[in-house]
């Protein structure tokens, strides 16, 4: 009995009968494609160390409705290519979910029911926040790292300078929903123009409870002796203008290569600033 592998979900073929339109999908043969639905299903079981079987399926209601089509003998398809997105996430499971959801789970609970519990249990339904994945080293070094700081006082943090530099792209539209009616999908004001090449710039600048440091734009990439001269030109006289008189301070920035290279670190050795890398 095919049951679908994502956990919250407990679809299956004898529960569902044909008619819900609800089908099963096994894992792709392509094995990209395949790492990528593992992938999803991982995250939504939270079991990193999940593999699909031979026979695992995941239900339709996981995937957008423009991924599955109908074939000439009415039969249910899955585009090629196409990877579960959708109610892999407790939060995500709403709103075309929740009816299902209670009637497979033999419930006899009404949509705004379900939607009132979640609500008492203080449940939102959000977007996903984006985070860089993180390896084990990783999680293990800032643990460490938030270890070693966690004692320090509102007056030590104040008095700790950060500085890093960002990436900013010019006509990045941000918009995540439009509200258009049937045939306006392309109408100039729903659409988000994406260009080629963006125009990206990139910025560094620095923050202490002091307040925040003037931007300066950086030359094409940030390397080692750009670097050293931003920190000469504008870091020094801005730690000048935060802590003047000898006001101790701390310095920290992120491992990125540019920030750890050999002459960098050589740079503070001679300065003799207390400098601190943050973990990465
Ligand atoms: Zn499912």
């Amino acid at each position: 009995m095919p049951v679908c592998v994502v956990k919250l979900c407990k679809n299956n073929t004898t529960r569902n009968k044909k008619d819900t339109g609800i089908t099963y999908h096994q894992f792709p043969a392509d094995p990209v494609i395949c790492d990528r639905w593992t992938a999803k299903v991982r995250l939504s079981r939270e079991e990193s160390w999940w593999n699909p079987r031979e026979r695992s399926v995941i239900c339709s209601n996981h995937f957008n409705e423009s991924d599955l089509y109908f074939t000439k003998g009415g039969l249910k398809r899955l585009c090629k290519g196409a990877v579960p997105q959708n109610a892999l996430f407790l939060s995500s499971t709403l709103p075309d979910n929740i009816s299902h959801k209670s009637t497979d789970a033999s419930v006899n609970a009404s949509e705004r029911t379900v939607r009132r519990k979640l609500k008492e249990l203080d449940f939102k339904a959000c977007r996903p926040a984006r985070k860089p994945k993180l390896t084990a080293a990783m999680k293990a070094k800032r643990l460490k790292w938030a270890k070693q700081w966690q004692d320090k006082d509102v007056d030590f943090w104040r008095s700790v300078c950060f500085s890093d530099e960002s990436t900013f792209e010019i006509l990045q539209n941000k918009a995540q929903y439009v509200r258009r009616r049937h045939g306006e999908k392309f109408h100039p004001d729903c659409v988000v123009p994406t260009v080629k090449y963006p125009t990206k710039v990139m910025i560094w600048s620095a923050i202490s409870g002091k307040g925040t440091g003037r931007l300066y734009v950086v030359k094409g990439i940030m390397r080692q002796d750009q670097y050293k001269e931003v920190l000469e030109n504008r870091l020094i006289p801005q730690l000048r203008e935060w802590f003047p008189n000898g006001e101790p301070f701390t310095f920290m920035q992120d491992g990125a290569p540019c920030h750890t290279a050999r002459s960098v670190k050589a740079f503070f050795g001679r300065k003799k600033y207390p400098s601190v890398g943050l973990a990465r």
